[in-house]
């Protein structure tokens, strides 16, 4: 008995939203679980053909397991996407702060995407990675756009020696680059320039980016003074702009509007005699997190945005840029979920019981991060009926450190395996070692088979960088 379950087990209620376009090929961001999933005659989760109660005894918990279908999907279907809709060149690349890894890497660029990087330890991670999968340096440049408010000097040499493109957000950055590049002669440094749209988006404050009163970008009212100065620097090669609006938007209308806003910004600069071919309309797109959550589908949004700057650029009377977006969120986080087993208990009579997994907010900030919710399935007994809610708490030595709040179950006991859903952005990339947890093991799963893409933490891993000064032994 393989069913794909398309509808939760315990819930009822369907994966996919209501009004989901394509049943036959879903939008990964649409859907909870992993396109993989199954539950298998032994009444588990299973996903990329691997049994999770099995996943869990050979490789530990908690364990973050991530479906490679489910990413490559994800991946074509942005790519695809824009071949389709939008009439100019197109480029998707993966914003690899969600989580960076060399395998993730290695996953996407055979995807053909490229990889937005905020700091040298992600553009370290992903050249090492491109470059044991035998990209030669001129593939790597060009895949690499280089992000950050603040980046600095040592991490901006980094950049031109990979040679990848850098998104400048400040005016300490642009001086800092045409000075570095007084050392680099016959040698333009490629960039765009990051603004600050002013577009507000209705999701949570931290990670709101678009609205004028933000840390990231040149103001609007600056940017004239910036498109001249470039003009003048012909070390500086701007190959155009970038504007990121915020994370985990639900509604297209903001990145539309923004296409609007960018398109005029690339008019006014070509009249400072920059030739701008290249725009970066961010990332942002949501996912679903919980049966309330119904964000577009990564297709209705591609086709959204693409007709929203094709439609700019007429009115404006340009040709069309090279037209690069940038999801990290949309394209992994629903590839992935955690197991967790289940230990302890508490029962507060009329209040509430508490039910503890063997990880929390070190493997999964989110929630005492910005409130997020999940949802939550019993990995090993996917049929077994509702018939509790209890609030799922992690284990370490904080209130606040909650999984999810009043979720529904079946009863649990001790050993039981509880998988969170869409848990692959921004959960391993912002993890910590709090209490000393080790940070879980990761694999990757495909047919049947489990790679391991990130070993577990060992005791060892902890004091490594410990050091205990001569003076305090006696
Ligand atoms: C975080 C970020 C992204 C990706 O955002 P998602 O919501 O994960 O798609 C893209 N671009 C920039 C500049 C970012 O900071």
């Amino acid at each position: 008995m393989i069913a794909t379950p398309t509808k939760n087990p315990h819930t009822g209620q369907d994966y996919l939203p209501k009004n989901a376009i394509n049943t036959k090929k879903p939008s990964p961001n649409q859907s909870l679980l992993p396109l993989t999933a199954n539950i298998n005659d032994r009444d588990h989760l299973e996903i990329g053909g691997c049994d999770i109660e099995t996943l869990v005894e050979q490789f530990g918990s908690p364990l973050y397991i991530l479906d490679e279908t489910t990413l490559r999907n994800a991946c074509s279907q942005y790519r695809d996407g824009f071949k389709t809709y939008y009439q100019g060149e197109s480029q998707v690349i993966y914003a690899s702060k969600a989580w960076s890894s060399l395998a993730v890497v290695g996953v996407i660029a055979t995807e053909d995407l490229g990889f937005d990087v905020v700091s040298g330890g992600e553009l370290y991670t992903t050249e090492k990675s491109l470059t044991q999968l035998g990209y030669s340096c001129q593939e790597i440049a060009q895949k690499i756009y280089f992000h950050g408010n603040n980046k600095s000097v040592a991490e901006l040499k980094q950049a031109l020696e990979v040679g990848c493109t850098i998104i400048v957000d400040n005016w300490l950055e642009l001086q800092t680059l045409v000075q570095l590049s007084q050392s680099l002669p016959d040698q333009s440094i490629p960039i765009l320039i990051r603004l600050t749209p002013g577009i507000e988006c209705h999701t949570h404050e931290y990670i709101r980016t678009g609205h004028l009163d933000s840390k990231f970008g040149f103001d609007p009212h600056q940017l004239e003074t910036v498109f001249a100065y470039i003009a003048e620097h012909k070390s500086l090669n701007c190959r155009g702009l970038h504007a990121h609006i915020g994370s985990q938007i639900f509604e297209k209308q903001p990145h539309q509007d923004l296409a609007g806003v960018l398109v005029e910004w690339l008019k006014i600069g070509q009249e400072y005699g920059l030739t701008l071919p290249e725009l970066n309309i961010g990332g942002g797109l949501g996912i679903r997190y919980t049966e309330e959550d119904d964000p577009p589908s990564i297709e209705e949004w591609v086709k959204a945005v693409s007709e929203a700057v094709m439609q700019a650029c007429q009115r404006s009377n340009i040709p069309l840029p090279k037209l690069i977006a940038e999801p990290g969120r949309s394209l992994i986080g629903s590839a992935c979920v955690t197991a967790y087993k289940v230990g302890s208990r508490k029962e507060i009579p009329e209040l509430r019981t508490y039910i503890a997994v063997d990880g929390g907010m070190s493997d999964n900030p989110r929630p005492i991060t910005y409130q997020s919710a999940y949802s939550v399935v019993l990995g090993n007994k996917m049929s077994a009926e509702i018939n509790e809610t209890v609030t799922v708490a992690g284990k370490h030595c904080e209130s606040g450190d909650i999984v999810i709040k009043d979720a529904r179950l079946p009863q649990t006991h001790p050993g039981d395996i509880l998988v969170i859903m869409g848990t692959g952005a921004y959960n391993y990339s912002m993890a910590s070692n709090y209490n000393r947890l080790p940070r879980p093991a990761a694999v990757l799963v495909n047919n049947g088979e489990a790679n391991l893409i990130l070993r577990r933490e060992t005791y060892d891993d902890l004091i490594r960088q410990d050091c205990l000064p001569e003076k305090l032994i006696p």
